[in-house]
């Protein structure tokens, strides 16, 4: 034991090792005290002697202790001079009780096990080291006659070979106690370690709200906890693998992404359990041989969260041929449980908020999201002075088509022409429902002109849809900041527009432009 403060990599707390200690010197002293008293006719001194040097010594080592902490726990070298004690009174305690005949010898042995173990591999060979010179100076103290007083035995020979024979079962067992604690520890060590970066891991998987984030969490810990050279995490979708994220990998050029029905990925996916490859075999993972050349000592781990939500492809970077560690696998199979918890709950938050502006009959943008882009165009519009059109589209004599076919029909009708209207927008273009058998179109950058241009192509792609029953639809049309300056400007002009189509016999497109020149005559 060196450290008088508590660390926190400590496996056992001071605290706890310092009662052990306590309980051991209280252990010494009784069994020195029972010696003396079964075996009266060992003792060197009467038994009212040693029992009272049993009693000092106790009293003086929790005294010491008691100091100690008084001082809180700073004044180291208290703390060692009492293991010096342990050892003067062992060595004492032993000679009064008969020297090398007494049992009270092999108290030494325990004393050196527990000090090992509860300290450190150094503490316990300084210690032996101590215990070995305390049984020495008392041999030759005894040999030369100092210890007279203390008892009339002298030292003879068989007396120093028996000492030498315990000296080095002292330190055989110091030895072997010593290393033996030492893979424990570091086995505990280890464990701790891992449990650490798993915790770890679970905080940082709290901030990932995407696959792409949970992904690359799962990979760091991995190279954290066991370095592994090269990883790859994939989502296998129908056929086809996507790499969502990957460490130390070659960019390779991969013509065929394909999956193979023996493709490791493909049986990791489908048994849903850990595989163990030791080399990639080309004829069957072409694409994972180019992306991972010559790996090998591979872990494919599916990620398991209700579904497969992902496959991790992880060389371990073992030398060929050598085992794997099952607590490797379990560690990886561990970390790779959490991550598809997160990736799972990713998946589940970003089809939820696509779900929310999407409409669920056509599968277009919906209300919300027009609502939404309608409005960030506008401010983008504005602060660049750019244009911005909107297209406003209602179906002609949808309610009679409704009432001829019944609303399943005109379902089919709304769903099919849905399908059209998206393949006539621009990528940065919004087309959505805008209810009922209404469509808008917010066209960012689109000029007056050029928004006709496209509402005239949406009027004829409703009139061209290869739906159950024909219909047409008319349009109407207004350009920021023409016709309105914000969004509900905007939208009043374009349904102006729209209802001008309506006037003018359906089927039409008109501009707000065309909706004011046709509402002067009125007006006037
Ligand atoms: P107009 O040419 O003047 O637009 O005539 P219209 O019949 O289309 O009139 P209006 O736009 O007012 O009619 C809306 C009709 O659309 C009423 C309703 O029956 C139908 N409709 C609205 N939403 C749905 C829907 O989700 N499914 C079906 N099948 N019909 C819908
Ligand atoms: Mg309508
Ligand atoms: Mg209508």
């Amino acid at each position: 034991m060196t450290a008088a403060t508590e660390r926190t990599s400590d496996l056992v707390p001071l605290s706890e090792r310092l009662l052990y200690l306590r309980v051991l010197r209280a252990v010494m002293a009784a069994s020195t005290v029972l010696d003396a008293a079964i075996l009266p006719h060992l003792l060197r001194r009467s038994f009212v002697f040693v029992s009272c040097a049993a009693l000092g010594y106790l009293i003086l080592s929790w005294g010491m202790e008691g100091v100690w902490r008084l001082m809180h726990r700073r004044g180291l070298w208290l703390f060692g001079a009492l293991l010096l004690i342990d050892g003067l009174f062992l060595a004492g305690a032993t000679y009064l009780c008969g020297g090398s005949t007494s049992p009270v010898r092999y108290l030494v042995l325990v004393y050196l096990t527990a000090v090992t173990l509860l300290g450190s591999y150094r503490t316990g060979l300084k210690i032996a080291l101590w215990q070995s010179l305390m049984q020495l100076s008392v041999f030759y103290a005894q040999k030369s006659g100092i210890l007279e007083r203390f008892g009339n035995s002298a030292a003879s020979d068989s007396e120093w070979y028996r000492l030498v024979a315990f000296v080095f079962a002292l330190w055989a067992l110091t030895l072997t106690t010593a290393s033996l604690a030492a893979v424990n520890e570091r086995e505990l060590r280890r464990r701790r370690f891992e449990l650490e970066q798993l915790a770890q891991m679970g905080r940082d998987l709290e901030d990932a709200n995407d696959p792409l984030s949970a992904g690359d969490v799962l990979l760091e810990a991995l190279t954290d906890t066991f370095g592994f050279r090269r990883m790859a995490l994939f989502e296998v979708i129908d056929d086809s693998p996507r790499m969502l994220t990957a460490r130390g990998l070659l960019d390779a050029v991969v013509a065929d992404f394909g999956l193979g029905d023996k493709s490791v990925l493909r049986v990791a996916n489908d048994r849903r359990e850990t595989l163990l490859v030791a080399e990639v075999d080309e004829s069957v993972d072409p694409w994972l041989a180019a992306i991972m050349p010559d790996a090998r000592n591979l872990i494919i781990v599916p990620l398991v969260a209700d579904g497969v939500v992902g496959v991790l492809v992880a060389e371990t970077g073992e030398r060929s041929g050598a085992r794997i560690e099952r607590r490797v696998i379990a560690t990886t199979e561990r970390y790779a449980g959490h991550a598809a918890l997160a990736i799972r709950n990713a998946n589940l938050l970003a089809r939820v908020q696509q779900m929310a502006v999407t409409d669920g009959l056509t599968q277009l943008s919906n209300r919300r999201a027009f609502d939404r882009s309608l409005d960030r165009e506008l401010t983008r519009a504005a602060r660049t002075d750019g244009r911005l059109s909107v297209v406003l589209l209602d179906i002609d004599h949808f309610k009679q088509l409704n009432d001829n076919h019944g609303h399943v029909v005109g379902d089919a009708v709304l769903r099919q022409i849905a399908h059209e209207l998206q393949l006539c927008g621009r990528e940065y273009d919004t087309i959505a429902r805008y209810g009922g058998e209404e469509f808008a179109a917010v066209l960012p950058g689109c000029s007056s002109g050029l928004a006709l241009q496209v509402a005239e192509r949406l009027r004829v792609a409703v009139q061209d849809a290869p739906s159950e029953v024909k219909v047409t639809a008319s349009c109407g049309v207004a350009t920021y900041p023409y016709d309105g300056i914000d969004v509900s400007g905007l939208l009043s002009a374009a349904d102006r527009a729209l209802y001008t189509s309506k006037r003018s016999g359906r089927n039409t497109v008109r501009s707000a432009e065309q909706a004011r020149v046709a509402e002067v005559p009125a007006a006037g």
